[in-house]
């Protein structure tokens, strides 16, 4: 079935998403989809991603970002970091360091996190 939602057959995370790539799914609802970061930069680093191909944050419409700052809150409560504490970084753009151009935010979490 065709979803009905934007999709972008060259995008990783679009085949993740589709099923059509492996990764390490923490959560999943009709909305989203959070995995485990291959190069993950804390003890937990998940990438939490609408399933609707919106490039950067930039390209997103305001009911799927308000959708997506939502779900966060129900991963941090399903990974246990809700009350622990936890950082969200979205990258945009080339001079934001995003590489993925599928919007996604980076969950760091499971430690003390430094460097701001
Ligand atoms: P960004 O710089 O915000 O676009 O981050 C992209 C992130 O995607 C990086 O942290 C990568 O480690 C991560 N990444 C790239 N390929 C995969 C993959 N196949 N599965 C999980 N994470 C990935």
């Amino acid at each position: 079935m065709t979803p009905s939602y934007p999709t972008d057959s060259e995008c990783l995370f679009c085949k993740i998403i589709a099923g059509e790539m492996k990764s390490n799914i923490r959560y999943e609802s009709d909305q989203v989809i959070a995995f485990d970061d291959i190069n993950p930069k804390s003890k937990t680093h998940v990438l939490i991603c609408p399933r609707g191909h919106y490039p950067t944050l930039m390209d997103t419409p305001p009911e799927v970002i308000t959708t997506l700052l939502e779900e966060v809150k129900t991963v941090a409560r399903e990974l246990g970091s809700d009350e622990r504490g936890f950082r969200l970084i979205i990258n945009n753009g080339k001079e934001g360091g995003q590489i993925v151009f599928h919007l996604h935010a980076h969950f760091l979490a499971g430690q003390q996190q430094h460097g701001f």
